[in-house]
């Protein structure tokens, strides 16, 4: 906004300008018409003044008619000096042969008798008429009026021309008068427009001012700043402009602030919201977004601003914005990265003015990485289930139909098959309840059964059970020799004996069945700072480097048919670290493939409550 007006573009200015203007032309015409008037009555004035008298007339006359040319010219000369001579002419009387009979010209009396050259004066006497006539010599720069007025006598019915009257005056006297009144007049409106300018400024400030003052308010509002206030001079229209400037300002302040503090708000619920939002303008470049939104495209708002939002969403290869605009629909997005998984919905909306028209689109992105990978795992389990299960299945149906095809009869043969359905049945039983005990640990429904053990105890009881099996086996499939290095402390721990006996039997389980035969199993029960820890380390396969993170997951097993040969269900890893971790614990493994495996556990520890509980006990 250019709020410097120079000061020939202002209305000052013109106002000033008009104002003068208009004095100038009507002293001007004024003027004109003033001195064209003066002029014309200075020479009526002149010309009535240079008339003869009739009885002068009539005495030339009877003069020039008389025969005695000398008496007659002395009679004229004396007539002529009668003459009121106001405009200090020159006059001459001259027969009507050409003849100069007498002037009035003192100096000049030698022409008297002489012939006329004038050829005014011959022009009177030849065409009988009189001549009135201004001249102008440009020798003395003069203008001069002339009259010829012929002299008749008149006899009976016989009027005759017998001489002229020729008289020349300057006019120079009235040209003079005229052009001292035009002088004044002209300095009286040089005076007149000075003072008319001066006025002229005068008021066309007054009348700018104000309105100044209404211009430097209004571009303080536009530029927000309320403050200021017009000074109201009167109850004119410019009054009334300026208490309506001081009116809007005061509600463009309120309608401002209500729009901030609306915009605040907005600004707070959209910084605050879980979900990232996106506006753009009507051909799809951002206008908002906020920081979940760019949270989410990993994008800095100032850099985002401006896009189109195709780019923004990577979605320019599949889509245009026409389709955004006609069929706003959901989309899915991936922005997973190699650091971490990102899958957003995208919800379009349009905004629309209630004319139709299309100003933008918004985008809302919700982030259901969570929900997409509880699905594709829960499509996942139930196709490992159907799996998992069809394969004991099918082995239990082959057999049952070999036996029920003759094979019962087969006294060597029918006692193996039954044999193995039945252990394809127990693994199915197993498998089952692992499941059911998974699925009770998911919905929260399993209960833990709390109580204070002595670990150490515990750890022993279920090593021992496992020495037992091996001394009451006369021909085990498998030899093992299990290490026991504990600490000397009692630990007491606050767990559920049932579950966690399972998890330890799991642990022991896993390393003879991944255990050569003959292989120790170091078992270690020690204590940290706030923590116990369980270790069972084994001589066996190891666990491949690339399976060690996933070892832990619902069927997940290394070697599938070895696992399944050794009557595993793939869910016992995860039954233990479902266990461990409802019991605040920890459960991994530190495993070298061909050199064995060690799996630890870590259960939270307060060593004061053991001497707690001997206080309480004495
Ligand atoms: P499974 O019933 O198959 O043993 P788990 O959940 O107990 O199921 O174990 C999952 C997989 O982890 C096993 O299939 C095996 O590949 C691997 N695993 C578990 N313990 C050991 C171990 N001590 N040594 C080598 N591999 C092991």
């Amino acid at each position: 906004m250019n709020s410097k007006i120079r000061f020939f573009q202002s209305i000052h200015f013109k106002i000033a300008l008009v104002f003068a203007l208009l004095l100038l032309l009507t002293l001007e015409i004024v003027g004109a018409v003033f001195v064209r008037q003066l002029e014309h009555q200075n020479l009526n004035t002149f010309k009535s003044q240079q008339v003869v008298q009739t009885y002068i007339t009539n005495r030339l006359s009877n003069e020039l008619a008389k025969t005695n040319v000398s008496g007659a010219n002395k009679q004229i000369k004396s007539t002529l000096s009668e003459i009121t001579n106001t405009n200090n002419a020159q006059i001459r009387v001259i027969d009507n042969k050409g003849t100069i009979r007498g002037t009035n010209e003192a100096d000049n009396q030698g022409v008297v008798g002489q012939k006329t050259t004038d050829s005014d004066i011959k022009n009177a006497i030849y065409n009988n008429r009189d001549v009135v006539r201004t001249t102008y010599n440009s020798q003395n720069n003069s203008r001069y009026y002339t009259t010829v007025t012929r002299i008749i006598r008149t006899q009976g019915n016989n009027s005759d021309l017998v001489g002229v009257i020729y008289m020349r005056a300057s006019l120079d006297s009235v040209y003079r008068n005229i052009n001292q009144i035009t002088l004044i007049y002209l300095s009286a409106t040089f005076v007149a427009i000075i003072l008319g300018l001066v006025m002229a400024i005068i008021i066309s400030r007054a009348i700018t001012r104000p309105i100044d003052e209404m211009k430097k308010q209004t571009l303080r509002i536009a530029r927000g700043d309320y403050s200021g206030h017009v000074h109201v001079y009167g109850n004119d229209e410019l009054g009334q402009l300026a208490s309506a400037v001081n009116n809007l300002s005061v509600r463009v302040e309120e309608a401002q602030e209500s729009t901030e503090s609306e915009r605040r708000r907005l600004d707070s619920v959209m910084a605050h919201m879980t979900d990232g939002v996106i506006a753009t303008d009507r051909r799809g470049n951002v206008t908002i977004i906020n920081e979940m939104g760019s949270n989410f495209l990993d994008t800095d708002a100032d850099d985002a601003v401006g896009k189109s939002i195709l780019d923004l969403l990577a979605i320019r290869q599949d889509y245009t914005l026409r389709e955004l605009l006609e069929d706003p629909d959901d989309l899915v997005l991936d922005f997973s990265t190699k650091d971490h998984d990102l899958i957003l919905q995208a919800y379009f909306s349009l905004i629309q003015r209630e004319s139709g028209f299309i100003s933008g689109i918004v985008c809302v992105l919700h982030d259901v990485t969570e929900q997409q990978k509880i699905d594709q795992d829960r499509k996942q389990f139930v196709s490992n289930v159907s799996h998992e299960l069809r394969t004991p299945l099918t082995s239990v149906r082959s057999y049952v139909e070999a036996l029920a095809e003759g094979a019962w009869k087969d006294p060597k043969v029918a006692p193996e098959f039954l044999k193995v359905t039945q252990e394809e049945t127990d693994r199915m039983i197993r498998m089952i309840n692992d499941l059911l005990t998974l699925s009770r640990m998911d919905s929260g429904t399993q209960k833990l059964d709390l109580e204070m053990v002595n670990l150490n105890e515990l750890y022993n009881y279920v090593l021992d059970r496992f020495d037992m099996i091996l001394k009451q086996d006369d021909q085990p499939e498998k030899t093992y020799t299990i290490k026991r290095e504990f600490t000397k402390r009692d630990l007491w721990v606050e767990i559920d004996t049932d579950r966690f006996t399972q998890v330890l039997d799991n642990l022991m389980n896993n390393a003879i069945k991944y255990s050569p035969d003959g292989g120790v199993i170091t078992c270690r029960l020690l204590e940290t700072h706030n923590n116990v820890m369980l270790s069972v380390t084994d001589q066996g396969l190891g666990i491949p480097r690339a399976d060690i993170p996933r070892i832990f997951d619902r069927f997940y097993r290394v070697d599938k048919a070895r696992s399944r040969a050794q009557g595993g269900t793939g869910l016992g890893l995860a039954i233990s670290r479902e266990v461990v971790q409802m019991l605040g614990g920890r459960i991994w493994v530190d495993s070298r493939e061909g050199r064995g495996s060690t799996f630890y556990i870590s259960l939270p520890y307060k060593p004061y409550e053991e001497e707690d509980l001997w206080d309480e006990d004495n």
